[in-house]
């Protein structure tokens, strides 16, 4: 009966990697994303939804994979997302590119108003 063995063998594997596969997108979706290096912060567009979450140079490859111009689905509301940052201050999550300027030059968060950091030489 040792091939039987094997074949149950097999099935717990899978069975640990969908569990295994299952946490991990579970942990993205709260603040413990950071066990994950390539995590992307990534914001819904939707003005009703505004969903921050952490997404993954895979998923992303994934959707891409299907459509090139798809983006990464909201995972509330299904809705397209964008590149997001996370303020260093506030730790809140704004649109790539949509810090503002009101201090003169300084590019400030949006939401708390604070300076950010250069992160990016010339940037
Ligand atoms: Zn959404
Ligand atoms: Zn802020």
């Amino acid at each position: 009966m040792g091939r039987l063995g094997a074949r149950i063998g097999a099935g717990v594997a899978v069975g640990l990697l969908g569990a295994g596969a299952v946490w991990a997108w579970s942990a993205g979706r709260g603040r413990g994303a950071r066990d994950f290096p390539d995590g992307i912060r990534m914001l819904c567009v939707d003005p009703g939804c505004g969903r921050a979450f952490d997404t993954t140079l895979a998923e992303i490859a994934r959707v891409r994979a299907e459509d090139d111009e798809a983006p990464v689905p909201c995972p509330d509301c299904a809705g397209p997302t964008v590149r997001g940052v996370v303020c260093p201050s506030c730790e809140g999550t704004y649109r790539y590119g949509g810090a503002v300027r009101d201090r003169g030059d300084e590019p400030a968060c949006p939401l708390c108003k604070e300076t950010l950091p250069r992160l990016t030489p010339g940037g």
